[in-house]
């Protein structure tokens, strides 16, 4: 078989315990080489993240506060660790080393990054592998954009020289030396990044969730688990993967068509999610999954003979390139175009958008939707089945939701609908009941 290349997630190393259930797993297949780590987690609900810890370490530098009695909850964390886990790695020696540096002029990168440095240095020790620090490994340029290529080529060169390793997550180095990292979460990123460079079998992402349900348990009863997803397909069902997988981490992987799995580090057993470019075969499903998002505003603009007035989207589009705002979607009729913006990206910027729309567009009337929801039904056995938005707009019709917006792609693998934010679990539930439960 190939080479697996694990990533553990923070929840999966809280403590002694979980780093034995890693070791289990890991040592449980001896294809499974290399082994990327977050920084220890939370251990129960309203426990610290040790990163979260290490960014308060900063703030209080730069408050000139004294930052003692916040590395010392880190140190005890660590110490205990290395103190159950029945090994000795020297821990008191590096957090001197670490705690020396915590003075003005530090950065948040290097700061942030010694959570996972240490555990990766407990989790080599647990299992036995190298350690493999990824600073000169995993380039930035000076402008702290990654750079991919000299990545590739040097994780590669560098991990050839080690049967099995353990790589901590989340950061790499700038061209001067220095420590730079990912967005928070981006030990995901690492783990892919070292799934392309050893040419990986499967990229295997162990969390606290057994993959990705086919929508949210907190709006459905028990949904179902999706066994396999196409990288597309999570795209589309971006909300709701998003709060699973980092965004970045799925295009090196993807490139060279590896699948990522994802597993549960407290019920290994399950098989989880395959993330990959091969549709499912038993395609028994028509829907894949159903996401959604509430707090959307929509805005409606009305002209007559829009669709004959060249480069009004342009202009549109300009202007809110120009006011700095991203949107969600844009559906459009002949005298009427929709922009679906999240109200967040709106938040003190609404009135110069419509100012700059009233002056450079001059519509006949523009409508304001405030708490709209948007609700992503996706699936590639969709894709060219009679019946399917019959289906759906039925079920949504007795379940009382009035649908405000429509938008289905051509590529047919996705319908999304625009509810008041009320009717959102409503219309969820109905789509699920219609399409799963039958
Ligand atoms: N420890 C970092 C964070 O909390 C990175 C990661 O866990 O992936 O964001």
């Amino acid at each position: 078989m190939g080479i697996k290349v694990l990533k553990f997630g923070g929840s999966s190393l809280a403590d002694a315990i979980q780093l034995q259930k890693v070791k289990n797993i890991v040592l449980s297949d001896p294809d499974r080489r290399y082994v990327v780590v977050s920084a220890p987690g939370k251990r129960y609900s309203d426990d610290n993240k040790i990163t979260d810890l290490l960014y308060l370490c900063k703030t209080h530098i730069d408050h000139n506060i004294q930052a003692d009695h916040v590395f010392q909850v880190i140190c005890d964390r660590f110490r205990i660790m290395e103190l159950n886990l029945g090994i000795n790695i020297g821990i008191d020696k590096e957090l001197e080393e670490i705690r020396s540096n915590l003075k003005p002029g530090v950065t948040a990168d290097y700061i942030a990054s010694r959570g996972e440095y240490l555990c990766g240095r407990l989790a080599a020790a647990v299992l036995g592998y190298d350690f493999v620090d990824p600073a000169g490994l995993i380039q930035f340029d000076e402008k702290g954009r990654h750079m991919e290529a000299a990545t590739n080529e040097a994780l590669a060169a560098a991990l050839s020289q080690h049967e099995r390793a353990v790589i901590p997550g989340f950061y790499g180095s700038n061209p001067d030396g220095s420590i730079r990292t990912f967005s928070r979460g981006g030990s995901d990123v690492t783990g892919s990044l070292v799934a392309k460079a050893v040419e990986a079998e499967i990229y295997e992402n162990w969390t606290d969730v057994s993959g990705f349900l086919m929508a949210d348990p907190n709006v459905v009863r028990n949904p179902k688990p999706i066994k396999n997803i196409t990288y597309k397909e999570l795209r589309e069902l971006s909300y709701m993967g998003a709060t699973v997988l980092h965004e970045d981490a799925v295009f090196p992987v993807r490139e060279a068509n590896i699948p990522i799995n994802i597993k549960n580090t407290n019920e290994p057993e399950n098989p989880g999610t395959i993330i990959s470019d091969t549709p499912s075969e038993a395609t028994d499903s028509i829907i894949t999954g159903i996401a959604g998002r509430k707090d959307f505003v929509v805005i409606a603009l009305y002209k007559n003979m829009m669709n004959s007035e060249i480069g009004f989207v342009k202009r549109l589009l300009t202007i809110l390139e120009n006011n700095d705002i991203s949107f969600e979607h844009l559906p459009s009729g002949i005298d009427t175009v929709c922009i679906v913006i999240s109200k967040k990206q709106l938040e003190g910027k609404l009135q110069d958008l419509l100012d700059d729309i009233e002056k450079r567009l001059k519509p006949d009337s523009v409508e304001i939707y405030q708490d709209m929801a948007l609700i992503a039904t996706v699936g590639l056995g969709m894709t060219r089945r009679l019946g399917v938005s019959a289906k759906l707009f039925t079920a949504l019709n007795d379940a009382g939701v009035n649908v405000r917006m429509i938008d289905q792609g051509s590529s047919e693998m996705n319908i999304i609908i625009g509810v008041e934010n009320d009717h959102f679990e409503a219309a969820i539930k109905s789509i699920y009941d219609a399409f799963v439960s039958e």
